[in-house]
């Protein structure tokens, strides 16, 4: 499971946080292995943002680095709700093709504006908490973040044409449940964190990614402490 991690550079970084459970693990195993990390959150303004941007500065707080908002809204929701186009970013893991054509120009479109103010703020590297599961549901994740990779050395390297800029998957060789495991060994908080789709006291425990964070959890033979106790 650590093999994965010897290739990543460290340094500054930027570090994607959605405020969910795979996100968390990340934060904290960048912070265990030494990186100078900021955090990023993309909102899209989906239902479950103001959710989701709570349980991001939990983390960052935590761990006791700065929390950055890419407001990706205006870009997504330029009018009012309903928006003829309504795509929600998290229909990218469900979604087969012309609804998930939309969902990956927005992931596309966020990760490159987001990849583009780490480069403004001086880092080279954007970790993603992507893991393997993810990457084997969506293969063109992984594509799309070689592709991005060069958009962003196109669009940055005329001024700094020595640090070129990458994202990092540090979990792309791990299952879902190794993450989970991993973030219970680095003592992550998810209680303090939130995957659902909904927003609300508690998580739905149908969405779909409600079901694949407690298949992980299952997995990994670990109650989920984000869920009311019974
Ligand atoms: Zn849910």
């Amino acid at each position: 499971m650590r093999r994965a991690m010897r290739d990543v550079v460290r340094g500054p970084v930027g570090t994607l946080i959605s405020g969910g459970a795979d996100s968390a693990t990340l934060a904290a195993w960048a912070a265990r292995e030494g990186y100078h990390q900021r955090g990023l959150f993309i909102s899209a303004r989906e239902r479950n943002s103001a959710q989701e941007l709570r349980c991001a500065r939990a983390i960052t707080d935590g761990l006791g680095i700065g929390l950055e908002v890419v407001d990706l809204g205006a870009v997504f929701r330029p009018t009012a709700d309903p928006y003829p186009f309504d795509v929600e970013l998290h229909t990218l893991r469900e979604q087969p093709e012309l609804v998930n054509l939309a969902a990956m120009t927005s992931f596309n479109t966020s990760l490159l504006i987001t990849a583009v103010r780490v480069v403004l703020a001086g880092g080279r590297s954007l970790l993603v908490g992507l893991h393997g599961d993810d990457l084997a549901t969506k293969p063109a994740l992984a594509d799309s973040m070689i592709a991005l990779q060069e958009v962003v050395r196109c669009t940055v390297g005329t001024v700094t044409p020595d640090e070129p800029f990458s994202f990092e998957l540090p979990f792309r060789d791990w299952s879902a449940m190794d993450v989970i495991r991993a973030g219970l060994e680095l003592g992550v908080d998810f209680a303090a964190t939130w995957s659902c789709r909904t927003e609300g006291p508690s998580p739905c425990l149908t969405c779909r990614d409600c079901t694949a964070r407690a298949a992980a959890f299952a997995a990994a033979g670990a109650p989920d402490p984000a869920l009311p106790r019974r």
